[in-house]
């Protein structure tokens, strides 16, 4: 189970299928057209600005504007709490920056695209790969993470927990499967609660 941070458009069509395609396969994405659940519009449109082309003092004064900064830690918590990233294609410059953001704290970030043909980028360097094979994508997001429970996602700053076996630990030198979720009676007891620092409103 990967945490992941779609980036893309508001214009990608695709956004919404690959959102759905995601969770179907049990992975918690973040939907940055639903932030909290909801169903939201773009914020410029929210604000009457126009997106390609704004004078540039509006645009400052609007990025004082306390919903865009709210709107702004939002995404940056997803960010956060994310361990990858897929840079869905066709998309503008806040996915663009959102990708780089992550690959610069040493998260993955996989570059999607559902067309056959692209526009090329060096800098695509700094990704971990580029696809257009959903197939491709969906085993490279399968891949475990060193440091994270391949099954429920727990770290060690947000472990699982179960009133009689405490917080769980790693079971292999990988560190990639927690002892909550290899141990079958512990996994199914309903008192067991998996990533017990989870912020449920980032990842729905
Ligand atoms: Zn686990
Ligand atoms: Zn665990």
């Amino acid at each position: 189970m990967a945490r992941i941070y779609v980036a893309s458009s508001w214009r990608n069509e695709k956004q919404q299928d690959l959102v759905s395609i995601l969770r179907e396969k049990g992975h918690k994405v973040y939907d940055f057209t639903r932030p909290d659940g909801e169903p939201k519009n773009n914020v410029w449109d929210d604000m009457n600005i126009n997106h390609d082309n704004c004078a540039t003092e509006q645009f400052a004064d609007a990025m004082a504007n306390p919903e865009v900064e709210k709107r702004f830690e939002t995404h940056l918590s997803a960010l956060t709490a994310a361990d990858t990233c897929i840079l869905l294609l066709p998309c503008g410059n806040s996915a663009h920056s959102e990708a780089g953001f992550m690959a610069g704290l040493g998260k993955r970030v996989f570059v999607f695209n559902y067309n056959k043909e692209v526009k090329p980028e060096l800098m695509y360097l700094l990704y971990e790969g580029y696809t257009n094979n959903m197939d491709t994508l969906l085993q490279w997001v399968e891949e475990p993470i060193q440091g994270i429970c391949k099954v429920c996602g727990c770290t060690e700053d947000n472990p699982c927990f179960n009133p009689k076996h405490g917080y769980c630990s790693w079971t292999d030198e990988t560190m990639t499967l927690c002892s909550h979720c290899a141990n079958k009676e512990i996994a199914e007891d309903p008192e067991t609660i998996h990533c017990v620092n989870d912020d449920a409103d980032v990842f729905k």
